[in-house]
């Protein structure tokens, strides 16, 4: 499928974000079909699945990660040696780019396979995807706990691990493997930052000159970069911490290839749960 998507494109099958009120002209036909949005039923649908016990769980992990986040970043400022600088700065940065790479594979895994009925973890972890789609600006209007609870959640482990290490390991042994946790904690800084900056990607009012400054800068995620995903059939772009990989992984169709490899595997066909929500009318 050719991936450049033109401007018309982008207008015609994706929501009109930055434009609420539907000022932008479109033509006739296009004007009459549904939107989407909050007023989508499909949207409405997954919005009412989130539960209190799902809340409750993404507050305890939130609270989790944070305490291990604190005391793994004073145990990395304590055995911190200037010499080891650059270093530092090279696991840090690879840790960055992992986790972009992490975000575009899970989004993918997530937007692509699986179904909302799966137990349990349909309602709980693949339903925010299919509700992103449909209704995009969803997002802005989540709370701390509803945007970021998921990602803090999967850096526990690894935060607890690495916590672990530095109480029981001697001060040799941590400095052996001392830029190895720069990488693991980097990454799971930005893990846990992925939903945030893909928020963020979504607000066209009112963000602070600082995140407008870091996504210009594509430091984070910037808003034209990832609208670009959000063109039906959703098929592309899947990064959204700082969303540089997109670019190599583009060239090289990655996406496509994975999927025609998964397909062949087990003969299901992408996205096929993520069409039949974006076709709910009633
Ligand atoms: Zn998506
Ligand atoms: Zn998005």
């Amino acid at each position: 499928m050719g991936v450049k998507k033109t401007e018309t494109d982008i207008l015609q099958n994706s929501m009109l974000e930055d434009d609420p009120n539907s000022n932008t002209q479109l033509t006739e036909g296009f004007q009459s079909k549904p939107r989407w949005g909050p007023q989508h039923a499909g949207a409405k649908e997954l919005a009412s699945q989130y539960t209190f016990g799902k809340r409750v769980q993404e507050i305890i992990c939130l609270v989790l990660s944070l305490g291990l986040m604190v005391f793994n970043f004073i145990q990395l400022c304590w055995h911190f040696s200037p010499s080891n600088i650059l270093a530092v700065i090279i696991c840090a940065g690879l840790g960055i780019v992992t986790a972009d790479f992490f975000s575009g594979l899970v989004h993918w895994a997530a937007d692509t396979w699986g179904t909302v009925e799966l137990p349990i973890f349909g309602k709980a972890f693949i339903r925010p995807f299919r509700e992103h789609h449909i209704d995009p600006t969803a997002i802005t209007r989540h709370d701390f706990v509803e945007t970021n609870g998921d990602n803090f959640a999967a850096t526990v482990p690894f935060l607890a691990n690495m916590a672990y290490r530095f109480m029981t390991l001697s001060p040799a042994q941590i400095q052996a493997e001392y830029n190895w946790q720069c990488f693991v904690f980097l990454l799971c800084i930005f893990v846990s930052l992925t939903n945030q900056c893909h928020k963020w990607s979504h607000t066209y009012f009112g963000l602070p000159w600082y995140i407008t400054g870091l996504q210009d800068l594509h430091i984070i995620l910037p808003r034209k970069h990832h609208r670009i995903h959000h063109v039906a059939p959703h098929e592309t772009y899947y990064c959204i911490t700082t969303g540089w990989l997109n670019y190599p992984l583009e060239a090289i169709r990655f996406w496509p290839r994975l999927e025609a490899v998964i397909e062949s595997l087990t003969g299901s066909k992408p996205r096929s749960d993520d069409l039949m929500w974006a076709k709910k009318s009633s």
